[in-house]
């Protein structure tokens, strides 16, 4: 399995628990290779086999190589995670540069793109592989629940957006492939993400208004992408992974 943005938060609880399913596991981070080792690390000393490979998924070379380095060291790739992924600090449309929106599309609708693709040339019958599964990392703020990032981050809404219709498409497309295609969409969850986006009070904040009464830790969303790559009869379906809102 490989998992994009493995290094920290719902991606390296996802490797983690990959792991403990018997996956070998493609620990795929953007800067922070110290994270990227330390998932690598935890993953070994429990017996598992696990690699970290850096890679912007946003750069079609870095893509074409990470793809490259796993065929190379962990062998026919069967199920992708595309769950790397950014916000930026918040901002109102009115006031957002080209450059801005178009770094959110790269990161989080190119990259999922360039990987499916390099995925599926792997993992499609037609292309003599065996089938295999794609889960998608979007977000409550793709709809109604999350208010599609009003105030904050309307471009990080839209490209979640972006990706459940890609979700729908490709799950359609591939079918055939035997490979499946579904979604998560997290609600707030306790990571990094916030303070990189300048609101690193957001968890707190919003555990008043999820019914549950809490955030989402990592695990919660790991066991759900873990649920979709191994359900053999799921495909095009979106887990809300949300505490309810
Ligand atoms: P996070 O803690 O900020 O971790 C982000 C991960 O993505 C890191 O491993 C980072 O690598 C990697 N990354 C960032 N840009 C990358 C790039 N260009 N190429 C490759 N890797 C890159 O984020 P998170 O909260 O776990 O979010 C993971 C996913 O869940 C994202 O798609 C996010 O939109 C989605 N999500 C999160 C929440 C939430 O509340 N946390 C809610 C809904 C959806 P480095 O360690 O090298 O920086």
């Amino acid at each position: 399995m490989l998992v994009t943005g493995g290094s920290r938060g719902i991606g390296a609880a996802t490797c983690l628990m990959a792991a403990k399913h018997g996956y070998a596991v493609a620990v795929n981070y953007h800067s922070n290779r110290e994270a990227a080792d330390a998932v690598v690390a935890a993953i070994e000393k429990d017996g598992g086999k696990a690699l970290a490979i850096q890679a912007d998924v946003a750069d079609e070379q870095d893509v074409v190589r990470l793809f490259a380095t796993v065929d190379d060291k962990l062998g026919r790739i069967t199920a992708l995670v595309n769950n790397a992924g950014i916000v930026d600090q918040p901002a109102k449309v009115a006031d957002m540069a080209a450059e801005r929106v178009a770094r959110m599309m790269s990161v989080n609708v190119v990259g999922p793109f360039l990987c499916a693709r390099e995925a599926i040339r792997r993992m499609g019958t037609s292309y003599g592989g065996p089938g295999g599964v794609i889960v998608n990392v979007s977000s409550a703020a793709s709809h109604a629940a999350g208010s599609g990032g009003a105030n904050t981050y309307i471009d990080y809404g839209a490209s979640k957006g972006a990706i459940d219709t890609f979700t729908e498409g490709l799950a359609k497309e591939v079918a055939p492939e035997q490979i499946r295609v579904s979604a998560v969409r997290p609600g707030v969850v306790d990571t990094e993400i916030h303070a990189s986006g300048g609101l690193p009070d957001k968890p707190e904040q919003a555990k008043s208004v999820i019914p549950l009464g809490r955030v989402g830790q990592p695990e919660d969303i790991a066991e759900a992408i873990l649920y979709l790559s191994e359900a053999q009869f799921t495909t095009g379906a979106f887990l809300d992974v949300d505490g309810g809102v």
